[in-house]
């Protein structure tokens, strides 16, 4: 417990040992020892100055893309869902989305506003930051070229705006993490098709550095269905997984190294782990 708390409780959810398959399409992952949803801006810089300044702080957009393994994870895991919901119109083309919007509400926006550019992602589950994040260096399927500016925030409450072009210079900032970014979008209108999201929310198991189709290499390596304990590979797409009661983080890692050494010894091909692991094994 964290004694400052106990004077002046935080608004938003400050939970501890909060199962993270709770918060996860994924359904599985172990404990983690602080897991705070702030209600607002404010909120969260109190709880950075009040967290000892040693711990480890992990953003989680969906969680899509990252899973507490099932011993636990003792840092802090910060959710941004609800306090960085935010979006606006900013200029006649211009939108400016909070970290924690999910993509299908800003391409709704978008469309709302007869602003084109974000459609593709219409369907994708991911939050903004998640998004931008894992996206960084992805040719192609990337939010990145429509990214004008973004604004961070760092572990001491401090923040910044930075140019795309400050970006390509300096890079992203260490220790910081993305609040907000502005879409330059398209006068010229939008059609969205439905918005239901694409599969279950949980991302792809690998990508290949050469950017050859996954599930085609699984499938060439004769490992398409293959299956550790309650996880299995999904038929229609062998780089994605369903998970049936009583699966852990565990049965995931087993089947991830499984495919990597069966892909690696019939094809030669190193598939590089999509999905993120943090935290102890148990
Ligand atoms: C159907 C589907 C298809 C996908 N296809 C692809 C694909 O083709 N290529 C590809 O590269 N990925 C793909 N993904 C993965 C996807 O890009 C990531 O899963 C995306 O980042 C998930 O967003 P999220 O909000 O769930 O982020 P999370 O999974 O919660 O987080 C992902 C990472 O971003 C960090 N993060 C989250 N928010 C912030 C923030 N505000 N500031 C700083 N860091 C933050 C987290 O700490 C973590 O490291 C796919 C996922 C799905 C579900």
């Amino acid at each position: 417990m964290i004694p400052e708390l106990q004077r002046a409780p935080l608004r938003g959810r400050l939970r501890f040992h909060e199962p993270a398959a709770k918060h996860t399409p994924w359904r599985i992952g172990g404990p983690v020892a602080r897991f705070y949803e702030p209600a607002s801006a404010p909120d969260l810089l109190r709880f950075l100055q009040v967290l000892p300044g040693t711990d480890v702080i992990v953003w989680m957009g969906v969680g899509c893309n990252l899973l507490i393994r099932d011993g636990g994870f003792q840092g802090t895991i910060i959710a941004p869902r609800r306090a960085f919901d935010h979006i606006e119109k900013i200029a006649a083309t211009v939108v400016r989305a909070g970290a924690g919007v999910r993509l299908p509400k800003l391409a709704r926006f978008c469309a709302q506003q007869g602003l084109g550019g974000v459609e593709p992602f219409a369907r994708w589950p991911h939050t903004v930051g998640g998004a931008l994040q894992v996206c960084v260096s992805r040719e192609g399927q990337s939010l990145w070229p429509l990214v004008e500016r973004i604004e961070t925030l760092d572990r001491f409450g401090a923040s910044s705006t930075l140019s795309v072009a400050t970006l390509r210079e300096r890079g992203f900032p260490r220790n910081a993490w993305l609040i907000a970014a502005d879409f330059r979008l398209d006068a010229g209108g939008a059609s969205l098709s439905g918005s239901n999201y694409c599969g279950s929310g949980r991302g792809p198991l690998f990508r290949d550095a050469r950017g050859r189709r996954v599930n085609e290499l699984i499938r060439q390596a004769g490992l398409d269905g293959v299956r550790c304990g309650g996880i299995e590979l999904a038929a229609d797409d062998a780089n994605y997984v369903h998970v049936k009661q009583g699966a852990c983080v565990g049965d995931l890692e087993r089947l991830v190294v499984r495919i990597q050494d069966g892909v690696r010894a019939k094809l030669g091909v190193r598939l590089e782990r999509q999905v993120q692991l943090l935290g102890r094994r148990r």
